[in-house]
C-alpha cells in the first residue's frame, strides 16, 4: 500500500506540523517490509470495543439457559471476545435481559443499567423481555423492557435459539463498529416503570 498523503477527516493536511517526518517514517517502514495501516482512531477503538464486549451476568428465567448455551462449546461466544461475563454492572458493556421482568424486578433492572459505565448496551432476549411474552396478560409483568431502559437489539423467540442470540450479538457488534466513538449519542433518559394502576388505566392487562 502506497501512502501519499496522511489525511484525517476534520483536520486539514496543512494543519499537521510533522507531515514530512511522518511520511518519511512510513516510507522507511515500508522499505523494510513493514505494512503500515492508517485509519481513523475511532475505527480502531471500535474494532477493539466490538470484539471485547463484556456482558453482565443477568437472567431471570428460561431464556437465561439459552444464554448459557451461547457460552458453551457448540456456540462458544468466546470466539468473538464476548466471554468475559462480569458480576458487577460497573465492569459490563452490555446487559442481556434474559427472561420475564415483573414490576417488582423492574427497579432492580433500572438500577443495574444505571450502574453500568457508558457506553453501554442492552439486548432484549426473547418474547418476555421484548413484550411480556406468554405472561403479557399477567397483572404483574412488564410489557417489554424498553418501557424502562433503551434497547439496542431485540432477539425474538420463546426462547431464541443460541445461534439466534449469537446473531443478535453480531448485530450489536456491527452497531458498535459504525459509531463515532468520540461523538457517541447521549444515553436516553431512563423512564420510571409504570405502576400497576397506570398499566390498568391504559388497558394493558
Ligand atoms: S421468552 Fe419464553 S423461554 Fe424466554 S423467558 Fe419468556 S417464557 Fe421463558
Amino acid at each position: 500500500m502506497e501512502v501519499n498523503k496522511i489525511r484525517i477527516p476534520n483536520m486539514k493536511y496543512e494543519d499537521f506540523n510533522d507531515n514530512e517526518y511522518l511520511e518519511k517514517y512510513v516510507e522507511e517502514l515500508q522499505e523494510n517490509g513493514v505494512n503500515v495501516i492508517l485509519g481513523k482512531l475511532s475505527d480502531f477503538i471500535n474494532w477493539g470495543r466490538s470484539n471485547s464486549v463484556w456482558p453482565l451476568t443477568f437472567a431471570t428465567s428460561c431464556c437465561g439457559i439459552e444464554f448459557m448455551c451461547v457460552a458453551a462449546a457448540r456456540t462458544d461466544f468466546a470466539r468473538f471476545g464476548w466471554e468475559v461475563t462480569r458480576n458487577s454492572p460497573r465492569q459490563a458493556d452490555v446487559i442481556f435481559v434474559c427472561g420475564t421482568i415483573v414490576h417488582k424486578m423492574a427497579p432492580v433492572l433500572t438500577r443495574l443499567y444505571e450502574q453500568m459505565a457508558e457506553p453501554k448496551y442492552v439486548i432484549a432476549v426473547g418474547s418476555c423481555a421484548i413484550g411480556g411474552g406468554p405472561f403479557k396478560s399477567s397483572y404483574h409483568v412488564l410489557k417489554g423492557v424498553n418501557e424502562i431502559i433503551p434497547v439496542d437489539v431485540y432477539i425474538p423467540g420463546c426462547p431464541p435459539r443460541p445461534d439466534a442470540i449469537l446473531y443478535g450479538m453480531m448485530q450489536l457488534a456491527r452497531k458498535i463498529k459504525v459509531q463515532d466513538f468520540f461523538k457517541l449519542p447521549e444515553q436516553p433518559q431512563i423512564s420510571e416503570p409504570k405502576t400497576e394502576d397506570e398499566t390498568d388505566e391504559h388497558g394493558d392487562h
